[in-house]
């Protein structure tokens, strides 16, 4: 039986060094209970993103050695993991790339259902390496994909699983699991109808582990990061952060709602949902206690985060006529925000406009415009920053904001939210 997983990230596989890491802290472990969970390795699924849009602008049809970095980061990795040039990974590897480059060419096809059918791929080549070489490691891994279990609606780019479904397919897997160490991809799974391969959102593949736990029953997750468990802030944009070691499900979620970049946001309603305890581990030393999420409802005495969310964009939107900003006009509008999409990360409404801050997406910006303008006037500013403190106490905010411009400000018992240009 599957009883824990692991979801490993980027940077964690992001060469070969980290992938042999990997390898090292499975061998000090016990693997016959264990699933790990993979993402793209390093910068990969942005690298495929940029790919994508220049096969899709490109008036000719581009070479596969548009593919050459890409392709050569990884052949880098594998010479340094495999001593045996006749591996049949390499080959496996050169099939996927051919198969990418393929896809790619397909310009003609819905963006977001191309987004999915392209990006996908850095998954499913990193798990190959990996499974690929633990198995060289004795480690006896089985590659599984995760397109076979993870089944969603055909919300291309941001699908929603399916948990009966999934629930079946996985207790399949549990079913005929008999001590093998599954290793299986983040962030991609498959709609139901039409078949075809979906992405869950970028930073997806913690989710992937929260579903994959959720439908297993497994006892817990942990997500290895080069960071030793959730700070107060991110310690790259600010100088003093604190390690918080216990995080409640609701402060966790939280947290990621407002942008947090620990864990995604989506990761832990499953988790909750079956008290599946969460634990974030330094994969740089597994000594190092993780901090732990999970269903203590006693009291924390939490310190301020700190959360810096960039590239937003801040739509205004005002009724031609002149109307309210009334819930008519409000539940119009956030019904094209979830058609199209746009998830808010702060809401403010006046009598005449609803102002809205989202992740940069010049596509969904457009799309936007386009469902509203005949009745609404739209302005917008893009690149922007949104601040948010968490258990904010009077003054905190102070020397991050410095001086600097705000243009939209909210505050509650609990946090504050501060717009900068
Ligand atoms: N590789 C995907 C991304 O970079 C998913 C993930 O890493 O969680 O967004
Ligand atoms: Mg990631």
């Amino acid at each position: 039986m599957i009883k824990r997983v692991y979801k490993f990230g980027g940077a964690s596989v992001k060469d070969a060094d980290a992938v042999k890491n990997i390898a090292r802290i499975l061998k000090a472990d016990h693997t016959d209970d264990l699933m790990i969970v993979v993402s793209a390795m390093g910068k990969t699924t942005n690298a495929i993103e940029k790919a994508l849009s220049q096969f899709r602008e490109a008036e000719n049809e581009l070479s596969i050695n548009a593919l050459s970095d890409l392709m050569q980061y990884h052949e880098e990795i594998m010479l340094k993991l495999f001593d045996d040039e006749n591996n049949p990974v390499f080959q496996k590897v050169a099939d996927l790339f051919l198969d990418l480059y393929l896809n790619l060419l397909k310009k003609n096809l819905n963006y977001d259902y191309h987004y999915d059918i392209t990006v996908s791929f850095g998954e499913l080549i990193s798990t190959t390496i990996i499974a690929a070489y633990l198995q060289t490691q004795g480690l006896g891994a089985v590659w599984i994909d995760a397109r076979d279990y993870l089944i969603t609606d055909a919300r291309f780019r941001d699908a929603n699983p399916d948990f009966d479904e999934c629930r079946l397919k996985m207790q399949n897997l549990n079913k005929n699991h008999s001590g093998e160490l599954v290793v299986t991809q983040g962030f991609i799974g498959s709609s139901a109808t039409p078949k075809s391969t979906v992405t869950l959102g970028r930073e997806g593949s913690d989710f992937s582990a929260a579903v994959f736990a959720y439908c297993l029953d497994a006892e817990e997750v942990v997500i290895w990061k080069d960071v030793d468990g959730i700070r107060n802030a991110d310690p790259k944009k600010f100088d003093k952060t604190v390690k918080i070691p216990h995080l409640s499900y609701q402060e966790a979620i939280e947290l990621a709602f407002y942008g947090a970049s620990v864990i995604h946001s989506k990761t832990i309603k499953p988790l909750q949902n079956k008290n599946i305890p969460l634990k974030v581990k330094c994969f740089l030393d597994e000594k190092i206690e993780p901090t732990v999420i999970d269903g203590f409802s006693g009291f924390i005495d939490y310190c301020p985060s700190f959360i810096v969310k960039e590239k937003q964009t801040l739509v205004s939107i005002t009724p031609k006529d002149f109307s309210f900003m009334n819930e008519k006009n409000i539940s119009f509008l956030f019904g094209i925000f979830n058609e199209i999409g746009i998830h808010a990360n702060m809401i403010q409404t006046s009598a005449l406009m609803l102002s809205v801050c989202f992740n940069n997406d010049k596509m969904k910006l457009e799309s936007l415009m386009l469902s509203v303008s005949d009745k609404f006037f739209v302005r917008y500013n893009d690149d922007l920053q949104l601040f948010t403190v968490r258990h904010y106490r009077e003054g905190v905010e102070e020397a991050f904001v410095k001086g600097r411009k705000v243009i939209l400000e909210q505050r509650n018992r609990n946090s504050i939210q501060l717009v900068f240009a």
